[in-house]
C-alpha cells in the first residue's frame, strides 16, 4: 500500500510518523511518500526520512494517489471534496463534534479512521492516542504554569526568608490530570484532586496527592472508563468542596472531560474572586468550553488577578515526543488493519476497527456518529 504523510495545516507542530516508524512499513513492504517539511516542526527533517526510504512527494500527489492519509488532524482537502475516493485518512478528527464533515467524507466515499474514538481496553492501549497525548498535555500543564506563577512551587527554609510550597488543585484524574498530579508533586506542590469517579482515589493517593471525597457518585462502571454525568444533589456536594479547595489553591489546572459533550464547569466566578492574585489556572478542557469560568480557548487572559491559559492542545508544544507517541500509535494501528500481503485487512467483528472505523463504502458505519447525523 501506498501510505502518505501529510505535513499539518494551522500551526500544529506534530507530525503523523517519524522516520524510523515509516522505515517499519517499508521493511513490511509498503511505500511511504512524505510532503516536503511535514516533520520539521518535530524535528524530523526530509532527509532524515529519505534515509530510510521514504520519498518526498508533492501533496497534490499524495492527495490524489496515496492509498492511506495520515496526518493528525483533519486535512482540508477532504472538505473540499479533493482526496481520491476509496482513500483511507487515518487521524484524530473529533467525530462526536465533527459529524457534519463525516457525513461529507462518506460521501465523498473515503474510508475514515479517527483513532480518538478507539476504546479504552487493555489491547487497544498501544493505539490510544487519547493517552499518549493527555500524558503529554499533563505534564506541560504543570510545566507552564510554574513558569507563569510568580513564586516558587517547592518549599524552602533559607536565610533569606522560608517559602511555603505552591497549593495545586487538580480537576479530573484521567490521563492527563495523573499526570499532572505527579509532575506538580515533583516539583514539591502540595496536590488535591477532585474527579467524579471514586476508583481513582488510591491512584491519586499513591502519587502523594489529597483526594477531594464526595459521596453519592453515579455509577461509571458500565462506562468504558469514562466519567458519567452526575445527580444535582452530587453536584452541589461537588460545588462546595471545590469551592473550598479552589480559596486555598495558588494553581488549579483543569482536565475533567465527559466523552463527547462539554466539559463540566466547576469553577465559577465567585470561586475565581477567592484565588490570591498571581494564581495561575491551565484549563485543558478548554476547546470544549472548559471546567473554569472566563477560560477562552488558545487564548492566555487575565481575570480577577488570576492567570487564564485555555489550551487544550498543549501536546503539540512537545512535538518530539508527542509524535513518537502518536506515530507508534498510529504504525500499531496500521500493523493491525494492513495484512502481511500490504492488503487493507478490515475485521469489523474486532471492537478497535469498529470503534474507530467512522465512515467507509459511502456510509457512516459507527453508529454513535450515524445517530448524531439524524
Ligand atoms: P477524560 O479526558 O475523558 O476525563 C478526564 C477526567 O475527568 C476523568 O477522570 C473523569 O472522571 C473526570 N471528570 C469528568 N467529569 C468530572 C467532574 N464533573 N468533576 C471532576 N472530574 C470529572 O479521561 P481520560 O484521561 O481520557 O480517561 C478516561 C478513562 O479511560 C479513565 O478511566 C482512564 O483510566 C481510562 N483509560 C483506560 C485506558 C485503557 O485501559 N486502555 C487507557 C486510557 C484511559
Amino acid at each position: 500500500m501506498i501510505i502518505g504523510i501529510l505535513k499539518e495545516q494551522n500551526g500544529e507542530q506534530r507530525v503523523s510518523i517519524l522516520p524510523e516508524q515509516a522505515e517499519v512499513l517499508i521493511k513490511n513492504g509498503n511505500t511511504v511518500w512524505l510532503e516536503s517539511g511535514a516533520g520539521e516542526a518535530a524535528f524530523a527533517a526530509d532527509a532524515a526520512y529519505t534515509a530510510k526510504n521514504v520519498s518526498i512527494e508533492s501533496r497534490e500527489k499524495i492527495r490524489k494517489e496515496a492509498d492511506v492519509l495520515l496526518s493528525y488532524w483533519a486535512p482540508p482537502e477532504a472538505a473540499e471534496g479533493t482526496i481520491r475516493p476509496g482513500a483511507i485518512l487515518i487521524g484524530v478528527y473529533q467525530p462526536l463534534f465533527q459529524f457534519n464533515l463525516m457525513r461529507s467524507w462518506s460521501e465523498q466515499k473515503l474510508t475514515c479512521f479517527s483513532l480518538d474514538m478507539i476504546p479504552r481496553t487493555t489491547r487497544a492501549q498501544s493505539m490510544d492516542v487519547l493517552s499518549s497525548q493527555a500524558n503529554i498535555a499533563g505534564y506541560k500543564a504543570v510545566l507552564l504554569a510554574a513558569n507563569l506563577f510568580p513564586r516558587y512551587f517547592p518549599m524552602f527554609m533559607t536565610a533569606a526568608g522560608s517559602i511555603a510550597p505552591a497549593k495545586v488543585l487538580i480537576l479530573g484524574a484521567g490521563v492527563a490530570g495523573l499526570q499532572a498530579v505527579a509532575t506538580a508533586r515533583r516539583l514539591g506542590a502540595v496536590v488535591e484532586v477532585s474527579d467524579t469517579r471514586p476508583a481513582v482515589k488510591e491512584e491519586v493517593m499513591s502519587l502523594g496527592a489529597k483526594f477531594i471525597e464526595v459521596d453519592g457518585a453515579a455509577d461509571a462502571s458500565k462506562a468504558g472508563g469514562y466519567a458519567v454525568e452526575q445527580s444535582e444533589e452530587y453536584r452541589q456536594k461537588q460545588k462546595q468542596r471545590i469551592a473550598e479547595a479552589v480559596a486555598k489553591a495558588d494553581i488549579i489546572i483543569a482536565t475533567a472531560q465527559l466523552q463527547g459533550k462539554p466539559a463540566p464547569l466547576l469553577v465559577t466566578e465567585e470561586m475565581l474572586k477567592q484565588m490570591k492574585p498571581g494564581s495561575v489556572v491551565i484549563d485543558l478542557a478548554a476547546s470544549t468550553g472548559g471546567n473554569v469560568f472566563g477560560v477562552k480557548n488558545n487564548e492566555t487572559t487575565q481575570l480577577h488577578g488570576v492567570t487564564l491559559v485555555g489550551n487544550s492542545q498543549l501536546a503539540s508544544d512537545m512535538p518530539w515526543d508527542a509524535s513518537k507517541m502518536y506515530g507508534k500509535n498510529v504504525l500499531n494501528f496500521l500493523q493491525l488493519i494492513i495484512n502481511k500481503e500490504c492488503r487493507l485487512n478490515l475485521n469489523f467483528e474486532d471492537d478497535i476497527v469498529k470503534g474507530c472505523c467512522i465512515t467507509h463504502d459511502g456510509a457512516v458505519v459507527n453508529t454513535r456518529i450515524s445517530e448524531l447525523i439524524k
